[in-house]
């Protein structure tokens, strides 16, 4: 299977004000021309890059820009991105307003009017964009410099001149670029720092699927898997629960902490710990992620994607404190982990649609259920008690195998009467 992977190096500390400077102008003008090239897509609706490849527009870029050819056709590339990604979102922003209509929700029709995508560069030109630097303009190449094992060379703005950028990379960064081969790389300007993102890709073993692990991102709890034999009763050992306490006290600890910068107005704190914040449930998001791809251990993993579930609850429904439970979760991110780390260990993950999935029982397929609490799932057909979590996550998993749990288990449900559910029958609930 091949992965794709960014790896994100700083620019050494050490290079100097001359050559910061030529970057500023440089990316400063490759922004100017993504501009250009995005009116163009704009003026002539162009949807495919061959209808970017034409000389006329080239030159008119070319002119105005006064960059070489290769970065003018790296500038368009990223314009038809640009707009590629704008027009998928606008149908699907499209499609829910059509659908909060047909409902008749004014409530929530006013609130996803104020978030209509916005086209590329509706601010202006107020962000540097980043385009994916090819071979004509640049490259990133070993170095004996002992200061830094990589650098980049870059074509400027002067033609014919190139600068060499030293980079500092950790040594996670070299072990991922000797692994694979380097695709492109980007140039790009967080706060007043460069750093080069390198695409990499490479192979690594498919891992042959012996079972499912069904994932379940609850709510109070951080997530409840599955491990799913087909035809196999589970035991004891297939369930387990990645809390997220520790996450949610430093979460909290900083929420205070910026609540307070806030009320002291103290701009360039706050902006620190925000930043803190953010990286602190990355930490956390990414060792979750971790955890699920060692649990799976080879199985293809089944995640549910909660569809809409924050969207869903916009402030003002009532649910406070779901939402508020619901705030410090960042399931898109999750999920986009779990992928990366699984991809690396070659385990296939999918992401079924969950709508359902809380709410129906696992063993006899019916949605005639009830939560006795949140964590108590009850089924009024057939009389299961159950963790709801799990239950979850058995449905998620169950919705990829060949013969889904809950179909052949309609035929003979006491062959699902696991472990846990005897249980959670004796003890109420479990693993609490
Ligand atoms: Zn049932």
């Amino acid at each position: 299977m091949q992965v794709v992977k960014t790896v994100k190096i700083p620019v050494h500390y050490a290079t100097t004000r001359r050559k910061l400077d030529i970057l500023n102008r440089l990316t400063a003008r490759l922004t100017y021309g993504v501009h250009l090239w995005s009116q163009i897509v704009d003026a002539n609706d162009i949807r495919t890059r061959s209808g970017l490849r034409r000389s006329k527009f080239e030159r008119q870029v070319q002119e105005r820009t006064g960059l070489s050819a290769g970065f003018v056709q790296c500038c368009a590339d990223t314009a038809l991105w640009m707009w590629r990604s704008y027009r998928k979102l606008h149908r699907e922003w499209r499609w829910r307003v059509r659908r909060a209509q047909r409902k008749g929700d004014e409530r929530w029709l006013r609130r996803l009017v104020k978030r209509e995508p916005q086209p590329p560069f509706s601010n202006g030109l107020r962000r540097k964009i980043p385009i994916w630097f090819d071979y004509r303009i640049g490259s990133l190449e070993v170095s004996e410099l002992k200061l830094s094992p990589r650098v980049v060379r870059i074509s400027t703005l002067k033609r014919g001149e190139r600068i060499t950028v030293l980079l500092n990379p950790a040594r996670y960064h070299l072990d991922l670029l000797e692994r694979g081969e380097i695709k492109s790389f980007q140039l790009i300007k967080r706060g007043k720092k460069f750093y080069v993102h390198v695409k990499v890709e490479y192979e690594v073993q498919d891992q042959p699927v012996r079972a499912v692990c069904g994932v379940d991102l609850g709510i109070k709890r951080s997530a409840a898997t599955v491990l799913l034999r087909p035809n196999k009763p589970m035991r004891r050992g297939d369930f387990s629960v990645i809390c997220d306490g520790e996450k949610a006290h430093r979460l909290n600890e900083l929420n205070r902490r910026v609540e307070k910068l806030q009320r002291l107005e103290k701009w360039e704190a706050l902006k620190r710990v925000r930043d803190k914040r953010r990286r602190v449930a990355e930490y956390y998001d990414r060792l979750m992620a971790k955890r699920i791809a060692e649990i799976s251990n080879g199985c293809a993993v089944a995640i549910g994607y909660p569809k809409g579930i924050k969207y869903g609850n916009y402030r003002g429904n009532g649910k406070r404190k779901l939402r508020r439970l619901m705030a410090r979760w960042t399931y898109g991110r999750i999920i986009r982990y779990t992928q990366e780390e699984c991809a690396e260990r070659g385990i296939e993950v999918v992401t079924p649609d969950e709508r359902w999935s809380s709410m129906t029982c696992h063993r006899c397929g019916s949605r005639n259920t009830e939560r006795l609490r949140q964590s108590i799932i009850h089924c009024y057909d057939c009389g299961l008690t159950y963790n709801a979590d799990f239950n979850g996550a058995i449905n998620i998993g169950s919705s990829i195998l060949a013969t889904p749990r809950s179909r052949w288990a309609a035929v003979d449900p006491a062959i699902t009467s696991d472990e846990l559910a005897e249980e959670v029958r004796e003890a109420g609930s479990p693993c609490l």
